[in-house]
């Protein structure tokens, strides 16, 4: 199917006020769509869509309420609105948050559930779930590839929602022959990403360097990151929603090119013109995985795309866009 198949269907985002989320919006919304924007906003921001509402008006509806809890919420909105296609990007956001609050997990599990049953029920005719990098854990060895053998690693909650997930998505496929995929995002980066003490490593750098403070690198720096620039990660999942050939699949979503986070500061540094700033060592997180490195031979094949965007074009359109809007 082509993007024209998108055009006036409607499209269900949940969590489509986060940074992902509300980018994958505006790529639908380009694509004549009429979505439906859920979040609950406790992480999501109304900031990351009213510009969605200003230029699209009625193409887009937003509600404020929680999948995971609400589910006479949820119900209601499928049985009168009856969305053809649903993204399923509402969750607890990040390791830290849910290592901090361990069953949040059965939370994140809850709107699982909510959304494979609906789908079912109404006769949805495809569910994309985002699931995470984070799966794989630690590799067994710094060079494998995320992906190339069996390496799944889960070792967190975070990590175990995600891998519950695409395991529903599945059964829902094989079972009820409900269309269903899962993405595993690898690093996203881009304008509108709130980054914060839980991490995103890229915002942390830009907003340091834009204030004139060193980059903090995490030990020696030498541990490394797949990075997707946000607009790539959305045109990826349209694809993935647009073709049987990921129904029932789990899927890598990344360039397969890691860069080490000692060289992801050096280049935000030189992109910044302050060459008196220098990249600051310091003690990292603990526990933190140290090599991500996706395979995406099977993204590739399946899905006839490649990411488009190369680190500085995206990491330039990045800082500009924090140079412009945080202050
Ligand atoms: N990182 C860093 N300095 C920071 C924040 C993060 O060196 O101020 C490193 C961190 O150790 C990790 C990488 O950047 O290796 C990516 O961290 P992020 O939180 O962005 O993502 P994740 O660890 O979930 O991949």
């Amino acid at each position: 199917m082509g993007t024209e198949e998108l055009k006036d269907k409607v499209i269900l985002v949940t969590g489509g006020a986060g940074f992902i989320g509300s980018h994958l919006c505006e790529g639908l919304l380009e694509l004549g769509a009429k979505v439906i924007c859920v979040d609950s906003l406790l992480t999501g921001k109304t900031e990351n869509f009213t510009h969605l509402k200003e230029k699209f008006g009625e193409q887009i509806k937003s509600f404020k309420f929680d999948v995971n809890t609400e589910r006479g919420s949820i119900e209601l909105l499928f049985r009168e609105l009856k969305p053809d296609y649903v993204f399923h990007y509402a969750a607890m956001v990040g390791v830290k948050k849910l290592a901090e609050e361990p069953l949040d997990f059965f939370v994140d599990m809850q709107g699982i559930r909510n959304i494979f049953e609906l789908s079912k029920e109404f006769g949805v005719k495809k569910v994309v779930f985002s699931s995470s990098s984070e799966v794989y854990g630690e590799p067994i060895n710094p060079g494998d590839k995320a992906g190339a053998s069996i390496n799944i690693r889960a070792h967190d909650p975070y990590a175990l929602t995600k891998l519950y997930g695409e395991c529903i998505a599945y059964h829902y496929f094989k079972q009820y022959d409900l269309p269903t995929c899962s993405l595993r995002f690898f690093n996203v980066y881009g304008p509108r990403q709130e980054s914060s003490d839980y991490g995103f490593v890229t915002g942390v750098f830009i907003r340091q360097v834009l204030v004139g403070k060193n980059p903090t690198v995490f030990d020696d720096g030498s541990q490394t990151r797949d990075f997707v620039y946000v607009k790539d990660n959305v045109e990826a999942a349209i694809c993935a929603l647009l073709t049987d050939r990921t129904n029932g699949k789990t899927l890598n979503i990344g360039r397969g090119t890691p860069t080490t986070i000692l060289d992801l500061a050096q280049r935000v540094i030189a992109m910044s013109g302050k060459d008196y700033l220098k990249p600051e060592f310091m003690h990292g997180r603990g526990i933190e995985i140290k090599h991500r490195n996706p395979d995406v031979a099977q993204m590739k094949e399946l899905l006839n795309y490649e990411l488009q965007t190369n680190l500085d074009e995206g990491l330039k359109k990045t800082f500009d866009w924090y140079k412009e809007n945080v202050k």
